[in-house]
């Protein structure tokens, strides 16, 4: 299966104009920086404790860094240059970073970080794409000037209380029920597709929450009817690390079934449009002609797009052995719910609605907590994967 999938990307590899449209996203480059030859900040993690805490820029290209504060008055702020920023990004805090902001400048990208307590800036360095991550990774390592004996006690300084405990480590994957409400997704003989997904949903988060290494967050948790715009916002808000769009097919005859995994494609024309454009969901993300925007998003996804990738293929490995899957399982489609150009996503059809067999499956508490029990497996392998390539 892993290898037949392998294949199948490496035969997208000619790369050709990203097709996008009806995208949040797109409006806000357009008006920050249209003239410009692309964004470049990805996303901005942080890690670590009380003593040395880590601030990771995940960038698109190359870049140094200038630094106009290590840190001694309180704050540290550096400045990449040659670095854009959509928009001005900012966040909570995380051990010894009170809270940061990044903000677009003459010079580049300027990192503002407020610290919680006394500390400087230990090393900084940049990582080149390698490994299986495509990207740049600024890191800044900032450490306490004097460190706490024992980082799990509670420290009070001159402005703030501070919890002191060890950063959790904990993925943030949201689980999107497709359809709902008003828009009851694909028909079956006996039931509604939008009621499929929440029961999956329902079933993944339960599987993902009882492992202790996720935070789960749902689009919805309940029959109501969530715009998809709305959807992927709520990705982006929750810092999603992984986005699993969970939708049932429903194809022009009954005797189609099995599973399918769709990531977002350079080509919207690629998805195969035959049997899946019932479900209005797969709103084709086609905007006419090419120009900055494509380059944009483009150079945004690229990295993204390799690790949805990659967790289609984990997820493609392990649900293999409870359902059916589709022939051609891996599908890349421009689906505007996919479209969170910094969160790795993808949509998992789950099987044929209109199918008995299929729908038999998906009907049943028991096989369903089966079927999304190997769906957590594979964010539990995409996960591993990931950490083992980022100690390297
Ligand atoms: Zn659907």
């Amino acid at each position: 299966m892993l290898a037949r999938i392998g294949g199948m990307f490496r035969r997208k590899g000619a790369r050709a104009a990203v097709v996008v449209g009806g995208l949040i996203c797109l409006a806000a480059v357009a008006a920050s920086q249209a003239a410009t030859a692309g964004a470049g900040v990805l996303k901005v993690r942080l890690g670590g404790d009380l003593k040395e805490t880590r601030i990771v820029i995940d960038l698109d290209r190359s870049a140094s860094g200038k630094v106009a504060s290590d840190g001694a008055d309180g704050q540290v702020v550096l400045t990449l240059g040659g670095v854009d920023v959509r928009g001005d990004l900012q966040g909570d805090g995380h051990g010894l970073v009170k809270s940061w902001t990044l903000d677009d400048t003459a010079g580049g990208a300027r990192l503002k970080v407020e610290l919680s307590d006394d500390a400087k800036i230990k090393r900084r360095f940049l990582l080149p794409p390698a490994d299986g991550v495509n990207f740049y990774r600024y890191v800044i390592d900032v450490a306490a000037t004097n460190p706490p004996a024992n980082p799990d006690v509670k420290l009070t300084s001159a402005h703030m209380t501070v919890k002191a405990k060890a950063v959790s480590l904990k993925r943030v994957v949201v689980i999107d029920a497709g359809h709902g409400g008003k828009d009851p997704g694909a028909q079956g003989a006996r039931s509604q597709e939008k009621d499929i997904n929440l029961a999956a949903a329902r079933a993944l988060k339960a599987r993902l929450e009882k492992s202790g290494r996720y935070k789960v967050v749902m689009t919805r948790d309940s029959d109501v009817y969530v715009p998809l715009e709305e959807r992927v916002q709520i990705a982006r808000r929750a810092d999603a690390d992984l986005f699993i769009s969970l939708h049932a097919d429903s194809g022009p005859t009954t005797d189609m079934r099995g599973a399918s995994v769709y990531t977002l494609s350079d080509k919207a024309a690629s998805r195969s449009a035959h049997f899946v454009n019932q479900d209005d969901w797969f709103m084709k993300a086609s905007l006419a002609g090419g120009g900055v925007s494509d380059i944009l998003l483009d150079l945004t996804q690229r990295a993204t797009k390799n690790r949805s990738a990659m967790f289609a293929e984990d997820l493609l490995d392990r649900i293999d052995d409870h359902v059916q899957l589709l022939r051609r399982s891996h599908r890349e489609a421009g689906l505007v719910v996919l479209l969170a150009p910094d969160v790795p996503a993808v949509l998992l059809e789950m099987g044929f609605v209109n199918n008995d067999q299929d729908e038999a499956l998906l009907r049943s508490a028991k096989r369903r907590a089966v079927f999304m029990d190997s769906v957590g497996d594979a964010i539990d392998d995409y996960f591993n994967q990931q950490t083992r390539l980022a100690a390297r």
